[in-house]
């Protein structure tokens, strides 16, 4: 059996009982890896005033990590920079909001190299290496300049955007170039895998070969949907444990007999927060005589504070909390929670499972586990109604969900208006046929898909062919 190695920017082993907001990939790689032999390399998340290359090892939760610092420079180009104000908005088809400075480039290539610098010594022969995440594209490239010729494959965590949109990127050719240094590419969607194969196709020449894969001369790469899904064994339990029931009961007291819609983001443009609260306000004007049977909570902690985006989104939605509880709130009603902070998982669980509406509203999301969770949490006899944004990766999986354009103010308020009204029978029927797919495809599954795929095993060849 060959050791895998996993590189992603952060390595943050996380154990079910971890607080605050988890990105989905910490708590997916996580499982992933106290199953497997190997080693998780990337950022410590510390500084250092002169990079040194110096590998930190550990051994946490059952995983094994090795870490390294990087720079005040390398932070502000490579991670602040190009990774969150050029890739992460352009990724999410907000153009209006990426930066294009050729120092953020130029940070992201010199961090990539010092990953592929730092990790190569590591590698033995047999050993697989799988790359997680837009922070690092070119880390495949890096190796192979450096005569690694092990199994690399990438896994794409966000959208793939359209090629209209990538041609915005200055140096976007040699970046998409570059990841055909991979043997296996993985994206959670057809949709997004379809974008890069577009854009390989029409601006490189790429040819396709094979299983749906693609070549350029005599270099070629698979192609790979795998959608990443949730710990759903260990989720429903930690729905049935006494912290999960405590945070249940807590929020039935307190919702006072109040139908609850719940949304549970990171703080972030990319979610549609905006244009939910704006949905959630048309509902309130709209449907007088319902205001004051429901309430909103949305639990949405601060990320990514030093990116001026991300703080100019946290005071819209201040002025705008403000401005909806200032409208319609009474003496004895809230209509909107809003609360900026995380909370440890199986509390989640149990405010998921409180929720008559899970609405999980995201302009553009590569998957979306929330929506998994929420579904993942609910009672079989009395479940509550799951309503998705059509534009996350999700919801080519869920599509029994009331499935919404999270542009439209109109259809949103709608969307929760039939949510409420929905008769159990459909509630049931809607919730059994999520709960079997958030079940067969949780992150088990994800793993072995991907890592068959990357060890070139016949099974995962004859999954690519059917997406
Ligand atoms: P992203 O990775 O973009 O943040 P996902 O929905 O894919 O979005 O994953 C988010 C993960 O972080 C989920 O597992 C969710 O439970 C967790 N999370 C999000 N918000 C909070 C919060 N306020 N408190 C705790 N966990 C959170």
């Amino acid at each position: 059996m060959s050791r895998m190695i996993v590189v992603s920017n952060r390595v943050q082993v996380s154990g079910s009982d971890a607080g605050g907001a988890q990105g989905g990939l910490a708590v997916a790689l996580s499982a992933a890896l106290r199953e497997h032999q190997g080693l998780w390399f990337g950022w410590s998340g510390e500084r250092t005033d002169t990079f040194s290359g110096h590998i930190d090892f550990r051994r946490e939760q059952g995983v094994t990590t090795a870490t390294i610092d990087l720079e005040d420079q390398d932070i502000e180009e490579y991670y602040d920079g190009y990774a969150n104000r050029t890739l992460w908005p352009l990724f999410h088809y907000r153009i209006d909001l990426a930066e294009y400075e050729r120092d953020f480039a130029g940070g992201y290539a010199r961090v990539n190299a010092r990953f592929a610098d730092t990790l190569r010594p590591l590698l033995e022969t047999d050993d697989v290496v799988w790359v997680q995440d837009y922070h690092l594209l070119l880390v495949g490239a890096e190796l192979r300049r450096r005569g690694c010729r092990n199994r690399i494959g990438f896994f794409l965590h966000i959208p793939w955007p359209p090629k209209r949109l990538l041609s915005t990127l200055p140096g976007a050719d040699a970046l998409v170039r570059a990841m055909f240094a991979y043997d296996v590419i993985g994206f959670h969607t057809r949709e997004w895998l379809e974008s890069f194969r577009e854009y390989a196709v029409l601006e490189l020449g790429a040819v396709p070969v094979g299983n749906g894969g693609l070549a350029i001369g005599d270099t070629t790469v698979e192609l790979l949907v795998a959608p990443i899904g949730i710990e759903t064994a260990d989720f429903k339990a930690a729905v049935e444990g006494s912290i999960a029931r405590a945070a249940f009961r807590q929020m039935q007291e307190s919702a006072n007999g109040r139908a609850m819609i719940i949304g549970v983001d990171r703080l972030d443009y990319s979610k549609g927060l905006e244009e939910r609260f704006a949905g959630y306000e048309r509902f309130l004007r709209d449907c007088p005589d319902q205001r004051k049977s429901v309430f909103l909570l949305q639990i949405a902690p601060p990320s990514r504070a030093t990116v001026e985006s991300y703080r100019r989104i946290r005071a819209t939605l201040d002025g705008l909390s403000g401005r909806i509880n200032g409208a319609y709130a009474d003496v004895d009603w809230v209509p909107l929670r809003y609360v900026n902070r995380g909370y440890p998982r199986e509390v989640l669980a149990g405010f998921y499972r409180a929720a008559r509406i899970g609405l999980v509203t995201p302009l553009r999301d590569g998957m979306n586990l929330v929506a998994k969770e929420y579904v993942a949490a609910q009672d079989p006899d009395d479940p509550g109604v799951l309503i998705l944004s059509r534009f996350a990766g999700a919801a080519a999986q869920l599509s029994d969900a009331v499935l919404v354009n999270p542009y439209s103010a109109e259809e949103l308020s709608d969307a929760i208006g039939r949510a409420l009204s929905m008769r159990r029978a459909e509630r049931i029927r809607r919730w059994r046929a999520l709960m079997a797919v958030v079940e067969r495809e949780d992150v088990i599954w994800w793993r072995r898909r991907c890592t068959e795929a990357l060890l070139g095993t016949q099974a995962a060849a004859e999954e690519i062919r059917e997406p």
